[in-house]
């Protein structure tokens, strides 16, 4: 996301018809922006940080799409128009990437290569035309940089001196810019509404003053005593104590209060503490002799009729054609927990941005370990010879190192991010061989791996349904005179989660879909296996054809309602609700509650 803000920062310029990397005739930076962003999206940061891009060389601005080489497996091509922008950007940060991978650079080759990378954005001269730019320029002493500047003699060589490695540039270049303040220069006008301290108003020519905070917590309280000194050390030092800071604060507002038409205001609580006007307010109408008048409060007493907010109850009776033609294990799991939610993503097609953070979490390390396995089994395949366990452990974790190189995730930048998944590896690896190998000696083969299945369900003459979905993996054995399949599901989370998925067979969608989407002549069974360095375990249902059957039923059953028209209601609860996607569009946490009639 911090690379995204910064493409659409508006500080940079992806020349036309000039610079080394110039832009293409029709593609605007903004809409490139937009096509990597949803590419990005699309694939998780992993996807994003997985393109193994070449260093950029000047002057060649590439073929229109990225090569297929240069694209993860599994991942759809990069429109054009987001491959020029990839390259361009990596073009523009590769001074900064150049010192990112060296030995402690020098300050001031860093500053250097922060230079050229502004000046490659294109964003150097939009900075200078700018006067807060010029200013953020300046504090980074850009201009300094010169040994031979008269001027910059001293820090040159002192920059020269001081090695930073990149977290340490990062923070020198936050704290100089923290510590740079940029004043727009005071309007010609004289200001309608001066906001100042108390002890600044005074003896200023204003035509009306209100004073806000002239409560008993403000006006004339006590200040605290901080810092390591005393009041009798400050007091013999001749510092402020919290006493003068008081008596110089009642000369403010006296001299303050001999203004014409003061407005002191106060409120009438803080929270669920009642407040009290200031005392200083009767104490100076006592010394002046003046009357303070208890103003009308001037707030206008609205009626607004009550609003109330009821679960939504959309229906497709007027648009029929908006029911989705094709039904994912997901989506029929959201139709099953809760028909809106069903609705706002399979009808609407609405979907949460997930955000793109630095770092690694369970679901970016569960695709990565997909792709370990299929291509672990891929070469395994390939094998002639019957290998042993250790021979296994070694492809695995082969396999593992070739996916971690090409996702991206062994380079300086991201390794730190899989460091506590690596720590595992060995297990998980001997694990999985240990439980591969028993699993074979049951006759068990592979047979196919990430494969995308799809299967019409007719219901009626003029409606149907397509299943659609990716099955990890399809096992194959002949057992009893015939050929049974295994329909396996790889899972990282927990394990207990699990454990009462299988125990309620005809509540887990996923599996029964699956089963319902291979081949009907086969007499196939379903299995969670579970991948953990501890242990992989494999949890069976226990009888997923009668499932799959359900759930075929089920579903001609609910595509004939939506199509007849009925309702979608947010039925929604418990833990289906917490991690919805849609709950800002049902609007639970609004709805009001109805009284049970009588
Ligand atoms: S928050 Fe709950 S009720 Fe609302 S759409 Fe999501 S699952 Fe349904």
């Amino acid at each position: 996301d911090d690379l995204l803000d910064w493409l659409k920062s508006g500080w940079l310029a992806w020349a036309l018809d000039e610079g080394e990397q110039p832009r293409p005739p029709d593609v605007s930076l903004l809409r490139a922006t937009d096509e990597l962003e949803s590419w990005c999206r699309r694939h998780g940061l992993l996807g994003a940080w997985g393109l193994q891009i070449p260093a950029p060389v000047p002057g060649d601005i590439g073929d229109d799409a990225l090569p297929a080489e240069w694209i993860p497996s599994g991942r759809q091509a990069m429109p054009a128009s987001a491959a020029h922008l990839w390259r361009w950007a990596s073009y523009v940060v590769q001074p900064l990437q150049d010192l990112w991978s060296s030995k402690r650079p020098s300050l001031q080759d860093w500053l250097a290569g922060l230079q050229a990378a502004l000046a490659r954005a294109g964003a150097l001269p939009v900075l200078m035309a700018d006067e807060a730019g010029e200013l953020a320029l300046q504090s980074l002493r850009f201009d300094l940089l010169d040994a031979n500047e008269p001027a910059g003699g001293l820090w040159a060589g002192l920059s020269s001196m001081t090695r930073l490695d990149g977290p340490a540039f990062l923070r020198w270049v936050s704290t100089v810019l923290e510590a740079t303040t940029f004043r727009p220069p005071a309007p010609e006008q004289p200001a309608d509404v001066v906001i100042t301290p108390l002890a600044r108003a005074v003896l200023r020519p204003f035509q009306a003053i209100v004073l806000p905070g002239a409560d008993e917590r403000q006006l004339g309280a006590m200040g605290s005593q901080s810092g390591w000194m005393g009041t009798r050390l400050r007091e013999a030092l001749d510092l402020a104590t919290p006493m003068t800071q008081r008596a110089a604060q009642w000369d403010a507002f006296t001299l303050l209060m001999t203004r014409p038409g003061v407005i002191c205001l106060y409120r009438l609580a803080q929270g669920s503490e009642p407040l009290e006007p200031s005392a200083w307010l009767e104490r100076w109408a006592t010394q002046a002799g003046q009357g303070i008048g208890q103003a009308a409060d001037a707030r206008l007493t609205v009626s607004i009729e009550p609003c109330p907010v009821y679960p939504p109850l959309p229906s497709l009776k007027e648009a029929l054609w908006a029911l989705p033609g094709q039904v994912t294990a997901t989506s029929y799991e959201a139709l099953r927990q809760c028909p809106y939610r069903f609705f706002a993503n399979s009808v609407l097609g609405l979907r949460e941005h997930d955000e793109l953070e630095e770092g690694l979490d369970r679901s970016d390390f569960g695709i990565w370990l997909h792709e370990v396995l299929r291509r672990f089994h891929e070469q395994r395949q390939g094998q002639l010879a019957i290998s042993s366990e250790a021979e296994d452990v070694q492809a695995w974790l082969d396999a593992a190192q070739h996916v971690l190189h090409e996702t991206g995730l062994d380079r300086d930048s991201q390794r730190p991010f899989f460091l506590p998944f690596q720590a595992d590896l060995d297990r998980l690896a001997r694990a999985y061989v240990k439980w591969l190998r028993a699993h074979e000696s049951g006759g068990w083969s592979l047979q196919d791996s990430e494969r995308v299945a799809q299967r019409d369900l007719p219901i009626s003459e003029n409606l149907s349904v397509k299943l659609y979905g990716q099955i990890d993996r399809i096992d194959a054995r002949h057992h009893e005179g015939g050929k049974q399949h295994l329909v396996l599901d790889y899972k990282t989370g927990s394990l207990e989660g699990l454990k009462r998925k299988v125990a309620q067979p005809l509540e887990d969608t996923q599996l029964a879909f699956y089963a319902a989407l291979s081949d009907p002549q086969w007499v196939v069974s379903a299995s969670y296996l579970h991948l953990d360095a501890q242990d992989v375990k494999q949890l069976d249902h226990p009888d997923v054809q009668r499932s799959a059957q359900a759930l075929l039923d089920g579903l001609a059953r609910d595509w004939s309602r939506l199509h007849a028209g009925a309702a979608m209601p947010a039925l929604g609860e418990g833990s289906a609700c917490t991690y919805c996607q849609a709950r800002g569009l049902c609007r639970k946490d609004h709805w009001t509650v109805q009284e049970a009639s009588t």
